[in-house]
């Protein structure tokens, strides 16, 4: 079965052709039980088409499958020239479709067409070619051990990876998990979100065109109980690189544990502090702020969520940052001038709009939003409180929605101390004009990306990852190529 879709909007007219079948040993098949369930536009509220979802037994068999190309035409099999040669091969054919890619993106998860092409996607080529470049540059080092012995490190590839991704950005995160996986030799088996399975399935046409050879890669969609934790018990897959809440992260460590004890790394959830102090350029601050805040409509584990303004200069930001707030197009997907579109799904709507209302019970004040957009589908725009207490739910929670927080601060020492009591670790921003001020401050604060007078700025060659709990483990860069190699040291007496 396929689902066939027409576009015909502002920002694309074309059509795409999903396979809905699950991608196993280079083949779309139905599953064992020929089950299936439903994915959703976000932005009408209405039914696309029923995916099919795996079982253990799904699962069991891309394992097999996996094993089998890793030990024959993968794995130390394949030179790594070749290995990269297919991963640029991926880039090119996601590339050549690049728009069928980002309109299905926005069909599934409501973010606008233009962002899903210029930041998804792009950042999806750009990562399958930075790993592409790596995939036959990995190699050891000779260790000088003694006056006649040496010792050599070779750095493996692991063998059958499970990789288990989050919807907020899907083809992106699929990419990030993919690319450094193949390009260090490894076969995988990856389980997209059940929210937003198709751009994962039009992927796996492509991996099908660019002659990925059978058992590489396999897709399993399916919920999380069922698929994503037949894959992290599993004790054929030898390592878990997994995306999404703290909550399930937790869960997969603990399945990885009672099966196999598989090498496991995380990235979870955050609630990142954004601090501008006093000296800050402030219309810089203001235009970074709105970004950090509501891209993606806050459905970013990087948001910046926990806004901290100097004292000094409160009201001036607050009356410039409110303002601009206000002007952030929130609408149709399809629109180039949209900025914002659909929240993700019902469930997301909902838990968004009870912090909104858990913020109001107690006590902080709403300075914008806060109310749904009355339309079919899953609608808010961006929502600001002030007046908050460290210890309510706004404030510590990760919300994952269109909602800040802004926090008054007297002084460095103040806004470190609060901008550092958190459990979570992922990111956090520092503006002002004093560079000497400003890296002193981000050398200080517990988070795994700090960004010094900007917002969101990621690149594949720049490592991701979160401190506390955060995650464990970097993705991006040459760092995530320790994710997916395993380190042997040989030792030679001559
Ligand atoms: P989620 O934890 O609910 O789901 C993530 C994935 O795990 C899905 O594919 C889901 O099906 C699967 N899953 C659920 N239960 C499982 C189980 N018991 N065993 C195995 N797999 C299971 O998260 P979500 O709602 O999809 O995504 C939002 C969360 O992801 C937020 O907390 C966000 O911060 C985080 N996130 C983190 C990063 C990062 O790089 N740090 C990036 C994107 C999203």
């Amino acid at each position: 079965k396929t689902f066939n879709y027409e576009f015909d909007n502002r920002s694309f007219k074309g059509e795409t052709s999903v396979s809905l079948g699950l991608y196993i040993n280079g083949q779309f098949v139905e599953g064992k039980k020929g089950e299936t369930f439903d994915v959703t536009n976000p932005s009408t509220g209405e039914k696309l088409t029923s995916v099919c979802t795996g079982t253990k037994e799904d699962v069991d068999i891309a394992v097999k499958a996996a094993q089998k190309a890793f030990d024959t035409t993968w794995g130390l099999k394949c030179p790594g020239s070749q290995r990269a040669a297919v991963l640029h091969r991926i880039a090119n054919l996601m590339e050549k479709h690049i728009d069928e890619f980002s309109a299905l993106e926005t069909l599934n998860t409501g973010k606008p067409f233009s962002w899903s092409k210029k930041s998804d996607l792009a950042m999806a080529l750009d990562t399958f070619r930075y790993y592409a470049g790596w995939a036959d540059k990995i190699s050891g080092k000779v260790i000088e051990t003694t006056e006649d012995k040496l010792a050599y490190t070779r750095h493996e590839p692991i063998g059958v990876v499970g990789q288990i991704i989050a919807w907020n950005f899907p083809v992106m995160l699929l990419a990030w998990k993919i690319g450094p996986a193949l390009a260090c030799g490894n076969c995988v088996i990856l389980k997209p979100s059940e929210f937003t399975p198709l751009t994962a399935l039009l992927f796996a046409k492509i991996v099908h065109e660019a002659g990925v050879p059978a058992g590489v890669i396999n897709i399993i969609n399916g919920t999380g109980p069922k698929v994503g934790q037949a894959i992290a018990e599993h004790p054929g897959i030898e390592k878990i690189a997994f995306t999404g809440s703290t909550l399930t992260g937790r869960k997969i460590m603990e399945a990885s544990g009672k099966s196999n004890l598989k090498n496991v790394t995380l990235e979870l959830g955050g609630k990142s502090p954004n601090i501008i102090m006093d000296d800050a350029d402030i219309d810089q601050a203001v235009e970074w702020t709105v970004h950090g805040v509501f891209w993606n409509l806050g459905q970013c584990c990087c948001a910046g969520t926990r806004i901290f303004v100097h004292e000094k200069i409160y009201a001036e930001f607050m009356e410039k940052f409110t303002a601009r707030s206000k002007k952030v197009k929130v609408g149709d997907p399809f629109d180039p001038e949209t900025d914002l579109g659909a929240l993700v799904s019902d469930i997301q709507y909902n838990r968004v709009m009870s912090y909104i209302e858990a913020g109001k019970k107690d006590g902080a004040k709403i300075v914008l939003g806060g109310d749904p957009i009355q339309k079919d589908g899953y609608w808010l725009g961006p929502t600001i409180f002030t007046d908050t207490k460290p210890n309510m739910s706004i404030v510590r929670e990760e919300i994952f929605g269109p909602v800040g927080v802004i926090i008054k601060f007297k002084d460095d020492d103040d806004v470190v101390h609060q901008a550092n009591d958190t459990t979570y670790g992922l990111a956090a921003a520092v503006f002002s004009k004093n560079i000497d001020r400003a890296l002193k401050t981000a050398h200080r604060l517990n988070a795994g990306t700090i960004w010094v007078n900007c917002y969101n700025q990621l690149h594949a060659q720049v490592p991701f990852g979160g401190y506390k709990q955060s995650g464990i483990g970097r993705e991006l860069g040459e760092y995530a190529l320790e994710n997916y190699t395993s380190v042997k040291a040989v030792h030679v007496n001559f």
